[in-house]
C-alpha cells in the first residue's frame, strides 16, 4: 500500500482549489479533479503524460544515503510511536541491518500506524535528510513488502497533477486507461517522420520506461516516443486549420471591386503623406480578397509605427464605397478613441457617418448610435468590444478589422466570429453573405507558430516603416539613476518635445506571469499548463497599489518639473478623464504623461520623444516593443529609458538585453516566444485552452512542416482517418482552432 503524498508533493498543477459546487455531484473528489484537468476519456489519460519518473527499481542499503539524495531503501520496522514536539508527530524506525533510517510523519491516519506497525516490513522512498537523531525521511512514500516482493522492472511515472488528486488515483486511472483507450494508428506509416514509434509502443514507453530506454533523450523530449506524440498533436492541429479554412471557403462574403473617383480614391487624395511600398502592397493585398466571394480572414502584421491604421481606413473606404458597413474594434478605449478622431477626421469630410459605440458609451446617446448603425445611417463603427454586443444590430456589416487583435483572448475572438455569423444569416434573411475580417496586430507571429496555430489565417506584412524616422536610442538605468532621467526630461521639454512616464501594474503575478514559462517548473507547465485561468485573477489590492504607485509618481515628477503641466493617466479614471488628459497630451498642452499601460498600444503622438519605463523589469517585452513604439513617430530623435530596480530575474535580463540589441519587431518577437514559451505567447493563459501541450514550436520546427504536409495528404486521402485523429486529439477543444 502507498499513501498519498502530502498535498504540495503532488501538486504539479498551480491551479487554485476549486470553490465547492453548489451541489453535491454523486463523483468523488479525485473523479471530479480528474474531470476538471480534462481527463474525461481514456484517450485523455492515455495521452497524459509524466512530467518526471521515480526510480523505485532499486533499493539501496541505509548506510549509503546521503543527506540531500533521494532514494529507497527497503527495512523491518523496529519502532513506531506517536510523538509530541513542536506538533503530534508519527516517528518510525526501520533497520536493514546496515542501519537504521527514521521516518517523520507530521500528517498521518491510523492507516500508517497499521501497515508501519512493529516488525512489517517496508519498502520506503523519500529524500533523505540529516535529522537530530541521524538521517531522517519526512513524510516518505511507503509500502508493505515481504522478503520477496519484487521490484518494479520499470520506473515510476510522476503525473502533473492536481492537491485535490491523489498521484496513486492518477497512476492506477491511467495505468487502467492505457489498455482500453483506442490507439488504433489512424496515420500511415508513409506519413509519418522517419525513425518514430507506433502510438501504443511509444506510450507505454512513456508511462513506464524500462531499464533500456534512453532516459535522457525521455527528459529532454527528443526520444522517438516524445517525437511521435508530438507529431500526432501538431497533425491534429493542421487537420483541424486546413478544415477551418475549407469550411471559410465554401462561405461567401459580399464582393467590394474598385470604383474608380469613388471614396478610396478621395481618402487617398486627401492623405497629408504618400503611402509606404509596404503600405501599397499590402493594401493590394487586401483588395484582391475583398473583391473575392469568400470572406477575407487576413491578419495585417506590421511593426508599431508602421502605417496599419491607414491601411485600415483605406480597406473600410473600399467596404464603405461598395455601400457596406464597416466595423472597426480596439482594445482599450483610449486606443478606439484615437481611432476615431483619425478616421473621422478622414472619412467625415467626405461624407461617411461614423458611430461610436464603447462600455461608456450610454443611455440615449448610447441607443441613437445603436438607431444609426441598425439604419445603416453610420456606415463606420469604432469601438471596443462593445461593438460586437448582443444589442448592436448592423443594417450591412460588410467588413470587421480587429486592431491589436492578440490583445483580445481567444474567447472574445470566437464570440466575433459568432456574432459576424449570426449579423450575415440576420442581415441577408438566410443569404448569410459573412463580413471579410481584418485583424491587425505590432506582434509578428513567428513563421512557425502562424504556421501551427493560425494556418486559417492569410498574412499581410507591412515591413518598412514611413519615410524620415529617426531609430529611437535604448538606454538601461538604474532607478537610482532617476534625477538624470528627470533632468533629461527637462531637456526635451525646453526643446518642445514631451514625453511619457510609464509605470507598471502593481500585480502579485505581474513578474510571475512575465516569466512563469521561462523558470520554475517549466517542464510541468508545459506539460499541463493548468494554471491557465490564473491571469483572470486580477486583485482589487493589486488595483489600488498600482493607483498609489502612478499617483506617487506624478506628485513627484510635477514637484520635479515645477511650471510644467503633468498629466496623469490610469484604468481607473472614468473614461471621459480619460479622453481629455490624452486628447491634452496629443494637444501639446500636457508636457509629461505619468501612466499606467494604458497607453501600450497604438497610441499616437508624433512630438513625444522620451518614453520613460519605470521597472522594466516587470514587463514582458512584446509589451516594452510597444511602449518604446510610442515614441520615434515623426521625425524627432526619440530615446527610450529602461528603468529597473535590483534584483533582475534571469528572464528579466533577458527582456531587457534584447530592448537594448534590436529595435526590429519580429526580432523581439522571436526571443519573446524564446523566453515565454508559445502558450505563454498567445495569451493561452486568459483562453484557458491549452494550445499545444507536447510540441514545442521553437524547437520542432521540423515537426510541424512534416505535421503540415501529413495533413494536407491524409485530409485528401482518408478524410475519416483525419476526422478520428482530430477527435482523438482536440475532442471538445476543436473549436479553440478557429479563433
Ligand atoms: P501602427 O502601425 O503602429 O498602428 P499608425 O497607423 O499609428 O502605426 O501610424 C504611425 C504614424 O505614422 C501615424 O501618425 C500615421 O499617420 C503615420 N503614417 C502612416 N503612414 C505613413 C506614411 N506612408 N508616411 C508618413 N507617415 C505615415
Ligand atoms: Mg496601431
Amino acid at each position: 500500500m502507498s499513501t498519498p503524498p502530502p498535498a504540495s508533493a503532488a501538486a504539479a498543477s498551480r491551479e487554485p482549489a476549486a470553490p465547492a459546487p453548489p451541489t453535491r455531484a454523486a463523483k468523488s473528489g479525485p473523479q471530479q479533479a480528474l474531470e476538471k484537468l480534462g481527463l474525461v476519456r481514456d484517450i485523455d489519460l492515455a495521452l497524459h503524460v509524466p512530467l518526471r519518473y521515480d526510480d523505485e527499481t532499486r533499493v539501496v542499503p541505509i548506510a549509503s544515503l546521503r543527506d540531500g539524495a533521494t532514494a529507497q531503501v527497503e527495512g523491518v520496522v523496529t519502532d513506531c510511536r506517536v510523538e509530541f514536539r513542536s506538533r503530534r508527530q508519527l516517528v518510525v524506525k526501520i533497520g536493514d541491518g546496515s542501519d537504521d533510517l527514521v521516518l517523520r510523519f507530521l500528517h498521518f491516519y491510523p492507516s500508517h500506524q497499521k501497515t508501519l506497525a512493529v516488525g512489517h516490513r517496508v519498502r520506503v522512498r523519500g529524500e533523505v535528510r540529516a535529522g537530530l537523531l541521524g538521517i531522517e525521511m519526512v513524510h516518505p512514500t511507503f509500502r508493505a513488502v515481504d522478503a520477496g516482493t519484487p521490484l518494479p522492472r520499470t520506473l515510476t511515472p510522476v503525473y502533473p497533477t492536481s492537491a485535490q488528486l491523489p498521484q496513486a488515483y492518477l497512476r492506477k486511472a491511467v495505468a487502467g486507461a492505457l489498455p482500453r483507450a483506442d490507439l488504433a494508428e489512424h496515420v500511415p506509416g508513409d506519413l509519418l517522420p522517419a525513425g518514430t514509434m507506433p502510438l501504443r509502443a511509444a506510450l507505454a514507453v512513456l508511462h513506464a520506461p524500462g531499464p533500456d530506454d534512453d532516459l535522457d533523450a525521455i527528459e529532454d523530449r527528443s526520444h522517438p516516443a516524445w517525437q511521435r506524440l508530438k507529431f500526432d498533436e501538431l497533425l491534429a492541429q493542421q487537420i483541424a486549420q486546413l478544415e477551418a479554412k475549407r469550411e471559410r471557403e465554401r462561405q461567401r462574403a459580399p464582393r467590394f471591386a474598385a470604383r474608380v473617383g469613388a471614396l478610396r480614391d478621395a481618402l487617398l487624395a486627401a492623405l497629408p503623406f504618400g503611402l509606404t511600398r509596404a503600405q501599397q502592397r499590402v493594401v493590394a493585398e487586401i483588395d484582391a480578397d475583398l473583391a473575392r466571394e469568400q470572406p477575407m480572414h487576413r491578419l495585417l502584421q506590421g511593426d508599431v509605427g508602421s502605417g496599419k491604421t491607414v491601411v485600415a481606413a483605406l480597406a473600410a473606404g473600399r467596404a464603405i464605397e461598395a455601400g457596406w458597413q464597416c466595423a472597426l474594434m480596439a482594445p482599450t478605449e483610449i486606443l478606439a478613441e484615437q481611432h476615431l478622431r483619425k478616421l473621422v477626421g478622414w472619412l467625415a469630410p467626405l461624407g461617411v457617418g461614423v458611430a461610436w459605440l464603447t462600455g461608456s458609451r450610454k443611455g440615449k446617446a448610447r441607443d441613437r448610435m445603436l438607431e444609426q448603425v441598425a439604419s445603416g445611417e453610420a456606415m463606420l463603427v469604432v469601438g471596443t468590444h462593445a461593438v460586437i454586443e448582443e444589442q448592436v444590430r448592423f443594417a450591412r456589416l460588410g467588413l470587421a478589422i480587429i486592431d491589436e487583435q492578440h490583445r483580445f483572448g481567444v474567447e472574445q475572438r470566437l464570440a466575433l466570429r459568432a456574432k459576424l455569423v449570426a449579423q450575415a444569416s440576420s442581415a441577408h434573411g438566410g443569404a448569410a453573405l459573412e463580413p471579410h475580417t481584418l485583424m491587425m496586430s505590432a506582434t509578428p507571429i513567428p513563421r512557425t507558430l502562424a504556421m501551427t496555430l493560425f494556418a486559417d489565417l492569410d498574412v499581410s506584412t507591412i515591413d518598412e516603416l514611413p519615410p524620415g524616422r529617426m531609430p529611437i536610442v535604448t538606454k538601461l538605468f538604474a532607478d537610482a539613476r532617476r534625477d538624470e532621467v528627470i533632468a533629461r526630461i527637462r531637456d526635451e521639454i525646453a526643446r518642445g518635445r514631451q514625453a511619457y512616464w510609464v509605470c507598471p501594474v502593481i500585480d502579485d503575478e505581474t513578474e510571475d506571469g512575465a516569466d512563469s514559462t521561462g523558470e520554475g517548473p517549466g517542464a510541468g507547465a508545459r506539460a499541463a499548463r493548468p494554471g491557465a485561468r490564473n491571469a483572470a485573477r486580477g486583485t482589487a489590492s493589486a488595483a489600488a497599489r498600482e493607483l498609489e504607485n502612478v499617483t506617487r509618481t506624478h506628485r513627484r515628477l510635477s514637484a520635479a518639473l515645477p511650471g510644467q503641466p503633468v498629466g496623469l493617466l490610469h484604468g481607473r479614471m472614468p473614461a471621459a478623464e480619460k479622453a481629455a488628459t490624452m486628447a491634452a497630451f496629443a494637444a501639446g498642452h500636457v508636457a509629461v504623461l505619468v501612466a499606467t499601460t494604458v497607453v501600450e498600444v497604438g497610441v499616437d503622438v508624433a512630438n513625444a520623444s522620451l518614453m520613460v519605463i519605470e521597472h522594466a523589469e516587470r514587463f514582458g517585452l512584446s509589451q516594452l516593443h510597444q511602449l518604446r513604439g510610442r515614441v520615434g513617430r515623426g521625425s524627432v530623435a526619440s530615446v527610450c529609458v529602461l528603468l529597473y530596480g535590483s534584483p533582475l530575474s534571469i528572464t528579466a535580463k533577458a527582456r531587457l538585453k534584447a530592448m537594448l540589441e534590436t529595435a526590429d519587431g519580429f526580432e523581439i518577437s522571436r526571443r519573446d516566444l524564446e523566453i515565454r514559451g508559445p502558450g505563454e505567447f498567445l495569451g493561452a493563459r486568459q483562453s484557458g485552452a491549452a494550445l499545444l501541450r507536447f510540441a514545442d514550436l521553437h524547437a520542432d520546427s521540423e515537426l510541424v512542416e512534416q505535421a503540415r504536409g501529413a495533413a494536407e495528404t491524409l485530409l485528401a486521402r482518408d478524410p475519416a482517418a483525419a476526422a478520428r485523429h482530430v477527435a482523438r486529439w482536440l475532442g471538445d477543444r476543436a473549436e479553440y482552432r478557429k479563433a
